[in-house]
């Protein structure tokens, strides 16, 4: 099971994040001091770090510099409101994704099965791949090759423009697990859209009308508030 170190000084938020994850089944860690999270990090093997930026001892954003140098980790981001430049530091600075506080838990437990899914290490076996075919994706009759970068319906092929094909590919990937826009946006676009995230409204209106109404199929679901999601075949 994942280890997830939690690094954050208000106490009550860092007891409710432990018990949270704990109650998902992970591994928790605890710190409330900058310096003492990075050696922490830097001694223990850890699969995920929550990471707040405005910590006593040593700042978050300092932390996550030093440990991508020697140890890279995935860190997500726990940022306040409107810090959009600490996010774009942070994302330049290697974390995987960041989340604003005040946050929904379900929104960051939903962010931590994505983070550990995208960064876990051998991907073979992972749910969502089928068939035997190197980096072929295949939902129903729609197949999406990574190497051939081509979307066929029931054979059929789909001109997606580049960031359609990678909205796809990535939702194909992480079936049945919402992403939400801040993520989808994080990577497909780098960190030049930070904060625009109906950027992804748009792409994702764009592939339904190439794929679920020329296909009359319901491929990608909108889930309110959150995200979107493809689901896997069986819950179509
Ligand atoms: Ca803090």
């Amino acid at each position: 099971m994942a280890h997830i170190l939690v690094v954050e000084d208000e106490e009550k938020l860092a007891r409710f994040l432990e018990l949270e994850l704990l109650h998902e089944g992970y591994e928790v860690s605890k710190s409330g001091n900058g310096r003492e999270a990075l050696a922490m990090a830097q001694q223990g093997q850890y699969d995920l770090i929550l990471l707040d930026i405005m910590l006593p001892g040593l700042n978050g954003l300092e932390v996550l510099r030093r440990l991508q140098q020697e140890k890279p980790v995935p860190v997500i981001l726990l940022t306040a409101r409107d810090a959009v430049m600490d996010k774009v530091a942070g994302l330049d600075a290697g974390a995987v994704d960041y989340i604003t506080k005040p946050f929904a838990i379900e929104e960051l437990l939903a962010r931590v099965r994505v983070a550990l899914k995208l960064h876990a290490g051998p991907q073979d076996g992972a749910p969502g791949r089928d068939g035997c075919e190197e980096g072929v994706l295949r939902w129903g009759k729609l197949t999406l090759s990574e190497q051939r970068h081509q979307v066929t319906y029931d054979g059929n092929e789909i001109p997606l423009t580049n960031r359609e094909f990678q909205i796809l590919k990535i939702l194909l990937e992480n079936r049945d697990i919402v992403l939400s826009r801040d993520v989808l946006l994080n990577r497909v676009c780098g960190f030049d859209y930070v904060g625009e995230t109906n950027v992804i409204d748009v792409y994702i209106r764009f592939l339904r009308s190439k794929i679920d109404e020329v296909y009359r199929v319901k491929m990608i679901h909108t889930v309110r508030g959150v995200g979107y999601v493809i689901k896997s075949e069986s819950e179509k």
